[in-house]
């Protein structure tokens, strides 16, 4: 890239190191032509466009954020919504495409957020799906059930491959 002092067409990288959480690579570089020195940042490049037609970065802070909103009053910890933010950010990234929708998110965020707590998923999603009828909230509830009937999606729940005849009620939230 041209050097942002002189306009000087190359520039050359004399440190480089990933940031302490991996996400991204600095590097330090030297202008040949007046010797200034500058940094540049490297990240993956990951885009939310919004219902606005606006684009911004992926946030994992904003994805915390709203979870926690739905959370309000659920004994859900700090803790549990960062590991939730941590899994919807690998979810979005491992899909491998550089631009995703608000609503592509929102996807992301309600398998996990329906394993850590059931009345914050149906918050979540009321608002996601846009639910304006007890009719959407009664389908959504029939569909946890069904899914609970199931019995649990395929996460480390313990007592795997048992599949037990009786439905066992989740604890991993208590
Ligand atoms: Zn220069």
């Amino acid at each position: 890239m041209h050097c942002p002092f002189c306009r000087h067409p190359d520039s050359r990288v004399v440190d480089s190191r990933t940031t302490d959480d991996g996400t991204a690579i600095r590097r330090r570089r030297q202008c040949p032509d007046c010797s200034r020195r500058f940094t540049t940042i490297e990240t993956a490049s990951l885009m939310v466009i919004k219902r606005s037609g606006v684009t911004e970065p992926f946030s994992r802070n904003k994805v915390i954020a709203g979870v926690r909103k739905a959370c309000q009053g659920r004994p859900v910890t700090e803790d549990a919504l960062a590991k939730l933010g941590q899994r919807v950010e690998e979810a979005v990234r491992a899909t491998g495409s550089a631009e995703l929708t608000t609503h592509d998110v929102g996807l992301a965020i309600l398998g996990p957020l329906q394993e850590l707590d059931l009345v914050a998923y149906l918050r979540f999603a009321s608002v996601y799906r846009a639910f304006d009828s007890l009719e959407d909230f009664e389908a959504a509830i029939t569909e946890l059930r069904e899914q609970r009937e199931q019995g649990p999606p395929g996460q480390d729940h313990g007592s795997e491959g048992e599949g037990p005849a009786v439905p066992v009620p989740a604890t991993a939230a208590d």
